[in-house]
Order: structure tokens, then sequence, then C-alpha cells
């Protein structure tokens, strides 16, 4: 049966164990489309949107933003994706599988928000069976800053499920996945598999912490 309950998922930290692999296509396809070498070299990409991310690579490199350049990279981007896809580049985080199928089949709504371009995230959760568990989200395309993409991701759930959801999760690995949360109005559980240590998540005061997906032992 249906519940009335969305649950809002961060990708990378989250879903997708995070290192140095996990940029690879994208850096790639940074330095192959710029003409230049270690483009994202001291970038942070840590809870930003692919496309605030380019941005940055631009003014670093002295070039001005453009639609045509953003496009153009696009290209290249996919085409790294497809050149991927079967490497072992995206790997899962830590049980995120087995707790997601498990909402998925409780009649959760599963959502993203995601800085990544929704082609990457499909790229990637596809490669771990896992795209077909969400019904929508929020992702770079959607804004360039993470509440911009979480309302987009909300508002998109809503009109699919043509609902208000009575409560609301939010599942990530940042502090900004934290402030996300409290902007939705929603409830945060935040998992220390990601960028930030467990002493920086507490101070935040997210609903609960946790190291796996199993530490979940309440129904949402
Ligand atoms: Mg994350």
């Amino acid at each position: 049966m249906m519940k009335n309950v969305a649950v809002f998922f961060d990708i990378n930290g989250t879903i997708i164990k995070r290192d140095s692999r996990t940029d690879v296509p994208f850096a790639e396809a940074v330095d192959e489309f710029l003409d230049i070498k270690d483009g994202m070299e001291g970038v942070d990409t840590s809870a930003r949107s692919d496309k605030d991310v380019f941005m940055e690579v631009l003014e670093n490199n002295n070039k001005e933003f453009s639609e045509e350049l953003w496009n153009g990279f696009l290209k290249v981007y996919e085409s790294k994706l497809e050149e991927f896809k079967d490497t072992d580049v995206w790997r899962l985080n830590a049980d995120a599988d087995e707790y997601i199928k498990k909402l998925y089949y409780e009649g959760y709504t599963l959502c993203l928000i995601s800085g990544e371009l929704s082609i990457g995230a499909k790229y990637k959760l596809e490669k771990l069976g896992l795209w077909k568990y969400f019904l929508t989200g929020g992702f770079g395309e959607d804004g360039l800053k993470r509440f911009e993409i979480a309302d987009s991701a909300l508002k998109k759930a809503k009109e699919e499920r043509n609902t208000e959801f009575a409560e609301m999760y939010v599942i990530g690995d940042t502090v900004l996945d934290i402030k996300t949360a409290r902007h939705l109005g929603a409830k945060v559980i935040s998992i220390t598999t990601g960028s930030h240590s467990r002493e920086k998540l507490e101070k935040e005061n997210p609903d609960w912490i946790i190291d796996k997906f199993s530490d979940i032992d309440f129904e949402l």
C-alpha cells in the first residue's frame, strides 16, 4: 500500500561511495572540453551542483560562462558517462541498496536531491540497479543551489503523486543536507559515510545520525 511519506536521498556519499574515483568522468570531461590539465584540482564539489562547479572551473581559466559552452560540455560529459558505465568508478555506499528497496516495497515515495545532472545521476544509479526505485528528483539542471534543487524535487514529487506528503525525510551525508531538510520542513537522517564527520554533523542537530542504513531501527 502506498504511504503518504516522501523520502529524499542525496546521492554522493549517501547512495554512492564517495572517493577520488567518483568524479573521474566529470573531471575528464572538464579537461577534455576545455583542453586543460587537472582542471578540477582544488575545486570542492561536495554538495554543489555540477553547473556551479563548471562555472568555477571556467572562472579559474578566465573563461566566461555561456549556454553554448555548457551545452558543449554536456555532450562531452555524456560520452564520458557512457565510457565509464561498465567500470567500477561508481560503487554502492554502505547498505544503501537494501534500505532503498525495503522502503520502495513498503510504499514510500522515493526521490533524489542532488547537484548532479540528471543524466549523471541516471548513469550512476542504473549502474547500481537503483534508478528505477526513484519516482523523481531535483538535479543539477534544476537550480544552481541546493535549496532550489530541493524545492524542484518536492514540487515534482507532489505533482506526480498529486498529494501533500504527511511526512518527509531527507537522508544525506553533509551539513547542507541537514539545512535542506529544514528548508523543506522535513526530518533529517545524517549518515557518516561521506564528506562530513559525525562531530561536524552533530553540531547541526540532525534528527538521527547513522553509520549505515541498518542503524535505522525505526519506522519512517
Ligand atoms: Mg552527498
